[in-house]
Formats: structure tokens, sequence, C-alpha cells
């Protein structure tokens, strides 16, 4: 297992061929999934006493799971949250892999570490958070989610002492679903706050709501959720407003800009994301619409200080890490991925503006498919969505009409778009975050709706 010798290099050799064949399809086969007894029965048993071969268990990726998985970087891949992971992220995604790198301390990664550093420095600018700003990047949006609301609830316990009644969080209803499952894991209550007509938590909504609340229930909240991008809609709540209302309240404010943050590059968005300055805590997901490979999720707090009381593990073989600071101690985990090393590498290999281009991209194609979608008599636009989702009705379709139609598309290997729910009624929507997507592949999907 452990000696480089001839066997080793041809499936080396075949191993990059592999993962070059796949960077160069364009597009790449959508595929789909299988069963998991169809998985079995083609694939046969993989996991043997004497083992396959690296040669033999690279053939049965490539013609067994591979099929088996969606790619989800296919330009007409449009549900949920795309993918599109640049080349050169992908590229030193097998050098990170190849290199064993413990990215949890300084004393063992700081090389790579001072990269994704590097990257946190050029996000934390982009929102203009102050020089003091830090953070590390962790697996996805909910795991940055609970990260920080667990050093927003250590805050308020040092400074007021445990509330009578139990810690609460306040969100608008468009929040993440990852906001209730991080209330969930902390115990603690998730209070919704109205949003408006137009879906966005403003700071006045916030103040009406705080001054209905009992004392009891005030004393206990110590954090508000501002949504920079919901997942459904795209909506971008007022976050300036709700920063205000923060401040006076001393309460954290944690922006959650894990799909919609990146749009903080577009210098045309940008006025969009005014009071992330203030937050106290704000993630974006680089695995999203800045193009890294899975998994990535870039969180940063105004006073990394802070992160560290919650976070920082302690035991007699750690005291060696402590006179640095390390990326473990700023979130919840341990040993770490230097998961923000290929973000780093594409950011440095492109450059910031090649960043902000393929960003506003999303943000044209959404434009440009709401006026064709005004335009078809049988299609109905859903208002308000913002950013790179589109969200519209199929006139006279039923919910079964849609998922028929989606079912049809996925195994065609046309396109993957899901039906979504707006106010309980079944809808379709695009989000666009692959720069490869064209109005082509938009009219062409439309089409099959007429
Ligand atoms: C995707 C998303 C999350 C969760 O992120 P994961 O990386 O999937 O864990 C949280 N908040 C918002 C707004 C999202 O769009």
């Amino acid at each position: 297992m452990h000696t480089y010798n001839t066997a080793t290099d041809e499936l080396a050799r075949a191993v990059i061929d592999y993962a070059l064949s796949r960077i160069r399809m364009d597009p790449p086969p959508l595929d789909r999934a299988r069963s998991a007894e169809e998985l079995a029965r083609i694939a046969g048993p993989t996991i043997t006493e004497d083992g396959l071969g690296g040669m033999e268990a690279l053939r049965v990726f490539g013609d067994v799971l591979a099929p088996a998985t969606i790619s989800i970087d296919h330009p007409r891949f449009l549900a949920f949250i795309p993918a599109a992971p640049t080349e050169a992220a992908i590229l030193a995604d097998l050098i990170t892999g190849a290199s064993s790198i413990f990215a949890g301390s300084w004393l063992e990664g700081a090389g790579a570490v001072h990269a994704e550093n590097e990257a946190l420095r050029v996000l934390a600018d982009e929102i203009g958070m102050p020089e003091s700003a830090h953070g590390v990047f962790v697996s996805g949006g909910t795991a940055g989610n609970l990260s920080a609301l667990v050093a927003a609830r250590t805050t308020a316990k040092n400074r007021r002492g445990r509330p009578a009644s139990g810690w609460r969080i306040a969100a608008s209803e468009e929040a993440h679903s990852s906001v209730q499952s991080a209330a969930n894991v902390m115990d603690v209550d998730l209070v919704d706050i109205p949003s408006g007509a137009d879906r966005r938590l403003t700071g006045d909504g916030l103040r009406a709501a705080l001054d209905q609340m009992s004392r009891a229930d005030r004393e206990g909240l110590f954090a508000v959720v501002a949504t920079a991008g919901s997942t459904n809609l795209g909506i971008v709540d007022d976050i300036d407003g709700i920063a205000t209302v923060c401040a006076e309240n001393d309460l954290w404010l944690h922006v959650d800009g894990a799909y919609g943050g990146a749009a903080a590059i577009v210098p045309e968005a940008r006025h969009l994301f005014n009071g992330c300055d203030r937050a106290d805590s704000f993630i974006v997901d680089p695995h999203k619409w800045l193009f890294a490979p899975f998994d990535c999720c870039a969180l940063l707090y105004r006073n990394p200080e802070l992160a560290a009381a919650a976070h920082t593990q302690h035991a007699g073989y750690l005291d060696v890490l402590a006179d640095e600071r390390n990326p473990s101690d700023l979130a919840h985990h341990l040993s770490r991925r230097a998961r923000g090393l290929p973000f780093w590498f594409s950011l440095a290999a492109y450059g910031m503006g090649a960043y902000r281009d393929a960003v506003a991209v999303g943000l044209d194609l959404a434009a440009q498919t709401r006026a064709m979608i005004a335009e078809k008599p049988e299609l109905e636009l859903i208002e308000p969505s913002g950013l790179s989702i589109v969200v519209f009705r199929r006139k006279g379709w039923s919910a079964a009409a849609y998922d028929e139609w989606s079912e049809r598309l996925l195994r065609r290997g046309l396109a993957f778009v899901t039906p979504t729910k707006v106010d309980g009624e079944t809808a379709l929507r695009f989000c666009f975050i692959n720069p490869r997507t064209t109005m082509d592949d938009v009219e062409l999907i439309l089409g099959t709706l007429e």
C-alpha cells in the first residue's frame, strides 16, 4: 500500500487522465441517481479481503458510480444551488489531497493556512468588515451558521449570564433551514420575525417585533440572523437597517450570505449588502457562487477572539498549539482539510476581476430570463425574486405535472430543474451559478414548457 512502484505509477496516470478528461468535458453528461439495489447489482462486491486493485476500483467508479452521480456543474443544472468550480480550483483540490495538510493549526499548516487567510481577508474587505475581522473555512453554510451562533451565545452568556427563560435567536421566515437546525442543536428557540410584502426582513420590522416581545423573551434574545440572498427566492434582507437595531439592542448580528453573499463583489449589486460591514459574523459558501469545489464555507467574525473563547478546545496534548491563532479555534471542529486552499489558488490564478465578471453572469442570466418569461403567455413570473434566482409558474399545471416534467428532463439528460413551493403553491425555480450557462440553454428548457 505504501510503495510507489510501477503499479502505482500506472494508477496515477490513469487517475490523472480520468480527472483531466472530466475537467475537459463541455458539458459533462448530466447523469442521474440509481437505486441502491441497482448499483449493488451492477458494481458487484467492491470491498473484498484481497482488494480489487486500483485500476479495477477506478473502472467501477468511472463505469458504475460516476454515471449515477449528477454533474451539478452541467450548464443546465439549475436546481437547488448549482456549483461550477473553476479549472484552477479543481486542480488545486487534487494538490490539496496529495499534500497531507493538517489545516487545524498554524504550527502544522502555516503555509496553507496563510493562503486561506488571504482569501478570507479579501472577502472581509469586499463586504467592508474591519481589519480585526478574521475567520476560517468550514464545511458549509450549515456548519458556519452553527459555529457563528454558538460564538454569539457564548459572548452573551459571558456578558449577561444565563437568562431565566431560555435563549432565543431571531430570523425572518425566509431564513435557511440550517438556522432552525442550529437552534435545535443549541437547544434555543428560533423566533420568526415577519417580513414585509417584499419578503425582506427590515430594521423597522425587527424593531416592531422587539417592541412586542415580553421582557423575559427579550432578555433571552442574543442574536439576529439576516439573510443576504434567501435560498428559495434570492431576497436580501435590509441588512443596514437590521444592523442599526442590533447595535441599539446589544444583539449579535449574523449575516447568512451562504448563497447570495458572492454578489457583494459585483459593483452593481454591492449596495444590497450595505450593513454587512457592521455584522458580528458573516458566511458565504465559495462552493456555491464563488466557483470552489465542495465543501467550502467562509466564516468571518468581526472579533475573532469571541469565537476563540467559544470554540477553542483544551487538552494537555494541544497546549503546544496555544500560542498561535489556529483555524481550529474558530468553529466547531478540530481536524480540518485546507478546504480554502483550492479557492485561494483560483482567486490567485484568475484575479478578482474574473470573479466579479463570472458572478455577474448569473445576475445577467436571471435578468434576461425574467424578461423572456414575461413574454411567454403560458408562463407567469412570481415576484419578488432576486439575485440569480427566477421563480415562475406554468399556467394550468398541477403539482404532479411539474414533477413529471422535471423527471422527464433529467431522464433525457437535458436539464435538471426541480419544483419549489412559494406560499404553499408549486412553482419552478431557476438558480443561475454556472457562467457556462447561456440564454440558449434557458430557451431550450422554457421550450419544453410550451
Ligand atoms: C445553502 C445555504 C445554507 C447551507 O449551506 P450548506 O453549505 O448547504 O450547509 C445556509 N444558508 C443559505 C442562505 C443557503 O443558501
